[in-house]
């Protein structure tokens, strides 16, 4: 799966989502947050983003790590 981190926050731009194929974006309070079991991990979002927020799970910079439970959590929650 892809993973939301931090520049998203406050972010309001939705390029990422349109261009998604599965629509496995979900918008949270500040953010925006991919379903983990719904991306498909086919990366049309990661140029799409104007601030470079989103990455692979295995690539996620270490001090974005707590994002990868975020994304699960925030986007199953609704
Ligand atoms: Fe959607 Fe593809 Fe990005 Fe996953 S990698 S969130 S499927 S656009």
């Amino acid at each position: 799966t892809h993973v939301v981190c931090e520049p998203c926050s406050g972010c309001k731009y939705t390029d990422c989502v349109v261009v998604c194929p599965v629509e496995c974006f979900y918008e949270g309070d500040q953010m925006l947050y991919i379903h983990p079991e719904e991306c498909i991990d086919c990366e049309a979002c990661v140029p799409e983003c104007p601030v470079e927020a989103i990455f692979h799970e295995d690539n996620v910079p270490e001090e974005w790590k707590s994002y990868v439970e975020l994304n699960a959590e925030k986007s199953e929650s609704d």
